[in-house]
């Protein structure tokens, strides 16, 4: 029996890589095909008419997004990234305004907000969801406050009940961050559209893609007017009689050509399917790795359903006698694919430590007093930064095609190295 760490020198309990999860096929073949053959790549125009909203396969797209969603608004843009920065803009975000956001995230997300001169302060996150703390949120509100900008962390919806009533109690916008959580509900709705403006990425890493793209969602006639306008150089369309229409509308081209939004539909018509099956690892992995002694499953709060872009998993490195990065170096060498150890503290970047985003004199935070700027150093976000360091991997489950016998393998594996903690301490 197979018995010696491989980390040791055993061999290991997976032999065969994982095959990598690979989503495009046939349909989204015949799809772009079809919109090459049409010679028509992108049909936007930049000047008024009903060109300046996309053509065919943009439009249809937006149409089936905001049915699935169930929105009123689908605005389709080219990335996600893009997205966040509309969504800012369209939310009238001022120079010097503070946007409270989460450290656990994608860089874009604090970065969507300083592109319009606006501070990002960080709200420390919940250790058993690692997304956004509302308490933590209510904490850091300043009458500069302007908008929250939530996260929906590896699959799961923030707590947008909480978030909600802090936003209307002091009069702030709510953005939501749910790249990673495109399906995900909260009761009967989908994450991101509970917010006043949501939305998806459609990079290739995510549950669904078109290679690149993202899709905003909103109920808001004026958010959504907003947003078609800032994708599509607003300053060069909207007539100057009307200047407060102006505000936020400064040069950008987020449009999303005919190809993706083709390849897009399709890809969306399978996230259904694609989610359940991600559950169902979910789920299996759940059965293989109850009961390993110090280690802590997925939390799911109430009322949430998980899409699983990322299985987190927290030890205690106190009860395992073993710390964190040993235990997944030996996890890796076991075979156990797709592991991230520690996820992100995007307060600590250098961008913001050292504030340097507009030139190099500290524009933009030189808007506000002194005294009266977060300070990004560590111990700013305990929760967040104790998990980063000690006690949180991940395991990245969008990445592989895994079967039964897969999950299986992946449990014997921790079973093994569990087996034989007492050679890892
Ligand atoms: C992927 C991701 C983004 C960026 O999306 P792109 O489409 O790659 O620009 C933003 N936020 C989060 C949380 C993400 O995971």
């Amino acid at each position: 029996m197979n018995s010696k760490l491989a980390i040791l020198g055993g061999s290991p309990e997976i032999q065969q890589p994982l095959a990598e999860f690979k989503s495009v096929g046939s349909d989204e073949i015949e799809a772009a095909t079809r919109v090459i053959k049409s010679g028509n790549l992108s049909a936007y125009i930049g000047a008024p008419g009903e060109g300046f909203m996309g053509g065919p396969e943009v439009r249809n797209f937006e149409k089936q997004a905001a049915e699935y969603f169930g929105v009123k608004h689908a605005i389709v843009v080219n990335s996600w990234t893009s997205g966040l920065i509309a969504a800012v803009g369209a939310m009238g975000i001022e120079p010097g305004d503070e946007v409270i956001t989460t450290p656990w995230t994608m860089s874009a997300t604090a970065m969507a907000v300083l592109h319009y001169n606006a501070l990002p302060v960080f709200a420390d996150i919940d250790r058993d969801t690692f997304n956004i703390d509302p308490e933590a949120v209510r904490k850091l509100i300043t009458p500069r406050t302007r908008a929250i900008m939530s996260v929906d962390i590896f699959g799961q919806s923030a707590d947008m009940q909480e978030l909600r009533k802090i936003c209307d109690e002091y009069g702030l916008g709510l953005i939501s961050d749910t790249a990673q959580a495109p399906g995900a509900k909260t009761g009967d709705q989908f994450a991101g559209t509970l917010a006043d403006i949501g939305g998806y990425s459609l990079n290739y890493h995510k549950h669904i893609h078109s290679g690149e793209g993202g899709i905003l969602v909103t109920n808001s006639d004026k958010y959504a007017r907003k947003l078609q306008l800032i994708r599509n150089h607003a300053e060069s369309v909207i007539k100057s009689s009307d200047p407060a229409e102006l505000v936020n509308m400064i040069g950008f081209n987020f449009r999303m050509g005919e190809i993706e939004a083709a390849i897009a539909s399709v890809q969306l018509s399978k996230l259904e399917e694609r989610i359940r099956s991600r559950m169902e690892v979910a789920s299996q992995l759940r059965g293989e790795l109850a009961g390993l002694d110090g280690l802590e499953l997925p939390q799911i709060q109430a009322g949430n359903t998980h899409v699983y872009y990322v299985f987190g998993i927290k030890i205690s490195p106190e009860k395992l006698g073993v710390d964190r990065d040993t235990l997944v170096s030996a996890l890796k060498a076991e075979g156990v694919p797709g592991i991230m150890s520690g996820y992100q503290n995007i307060h600590l970047l250098p961008a913001f430590r050292e504030k340097i985003a507009f030139g190099s004199k500290g524009f933009p935070w030189t808007l506000v007093p002194e005294g009266e700027v977060q300070d990004y150093k560590e111990g700013l976000c305990p929760v967040a930064e104790t998990l980063h360091a000690n006690e949180f991997f991940g395991i990245n489950v969008c990445m592989y095609e895994f079967d039964e016998s897969d999950v299986k393998k992946v449990g014997a594996a921790f079973r093994k190295v569990w087996a034989n903690l007492s050679e890892l301490s």
